[in-house]
């Protein structure tokens, strides 16, 4: 009898509960170190031996009836907080997910979009070192000692002697010409380094060049190749135009020039109101080089051609400083996911 009221009692209080703190304090009222249910546990040892058994089965029913009533109690408690939560807007579980995934770097991009064009044509790609032999990077290229090639491109020395930082990646050309028989079709993407530092120069920055060494190659295969490639690239058939330029390393030579993407030819800021963006350089491989390749110029031509990525990816993206790539601002990367 005396367990039923301590029974109806403790649900009574448990009825008055509403919230943690306080269910916490029935607890420890019931089943603490001093609780009654504890001293009831105790008290066995005042109990008469034959009655023993009887009493604490009798107390510990009762302590695990008050145990779970008290779970339940803290579980319907802990429910109604989180449902007060989500009205309350402190979780919102219909927002969407975002997981934090990272994305592609707009210039690695650039250069993706710019090797599957090749690839597509039939072009190898084809790498090579950054730390490149000199000779690899100016001699072989027609480009000697006293060359002022060599002071144009402000090149980064290392201190092992007849070592450099690539300043293009046209040595990954000599190296394939050394390395393979023509016919050839390759280009090289990577990075190149130069002492150039300001709004449209880097002094690291990204290159692919092309070469195409084969019987009977010319002018007109170059042509055609480049202009295929950037109307691909511009995803519209942009006008190309051929200006007679100079490298030591093919001849003749030529810088190839696109309709402004930006105003359409009419002129504008990027444009210099000419109307026309230069976009990259190219020509014919020089006979010198050939040879320096042990290719026989008599036999086999070349043409070869060279790009900035970044430069074209200003120009795809519309981005008119390059120092925004490199500054890792996720306000600046977050555009291009
Ligand atoms: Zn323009």
């Amino acid at each position: 009898m005396e367990d039923k009221l301590l029974e109806s009692e403790f649900l009574r209080e448990l009825g008055q509960v509403s919230d943690l703190r306080s269910l916490q304090e029935l607890k420890a009222h019931y089943l603490g170190k001093k609780g009654i249910i504890t001293q009831k546990l105790k008290a066995i040892k005042d109990v008469p031996p034959e009655e023993r058994k009887e009493y604490g089965q009798r107390v510990n029913k009762l302590k695990e009836f008050i145990e779970a009533k008290i779970r339940e109690k803290e579980e319907e408690i802990r429910a109604h907080l989180l449902d007060q939560e989500l009205r309350s807007g402190w979780v919102d579980l219909s927002v969407p997910l975002e997981p934090t995934l990272g994305a592609l770097h707009p210039v690695e991009q650039t250069l993706r979009r710019i090797l599957d064009i090749f690839i597509s044509m039939g072009f190898q790609v084809m790498e090579g070192p950054e730390i490149e032999r000199e000779d690899y990077n100016f001699d072989l290229l027609n480009i000697p000692k006293e060359h002022p090639a060599r002071d144009m491109q402000d090149t980064f020395y290392v201190d092992k002697e007849g070592y450099l930082l690539r300043t293009h990646t046209s040595p990954v050309q000599i190296r394939t010409m050394l390395s393979q028989k023509p016919p050839i079709a390759m280009v090289a993407p990577g990075k190149v380094y130069r002492r150039d530092d300001d709004p449209t120069h880097s002094p690291m920055f990204h290159q692919v060049e092309g070469l195409v060494v084969d019987k009977s190659v010319n002018f007109k295969h170059m042509k055609y190749t480049i202009e295929t490639f950037l109307k691909a690239f511009f995803e519209k058939d942009v006008p190309v135009r051929f200006r007679v330029s100079y490298f030591p390393f093919t001849e003749p030579s030529a810088e190839v020039d696109i309709g402004c993407v930006i105003c359409g030819g009419k002129g504008c800021r990027v444009c210099k109101e000419s109307g026309w963006l230069e976009v990259m350089g190219c020509g014919m491989v020089h006979p010198q080089v050939l040879r320096n390749c042990k290719i026989d110029p008599d036999v086999y031509q070349g043409f070869a051609f060279g790009m900035g990525v970044e430069r074209l990816s200003m120009l795809y993206f519309g981005i008119d400083n390059i120092k925004l790539f490199y500054e890792n601002d996720l306000r600046f990367l977050k555009q291009f996911m």
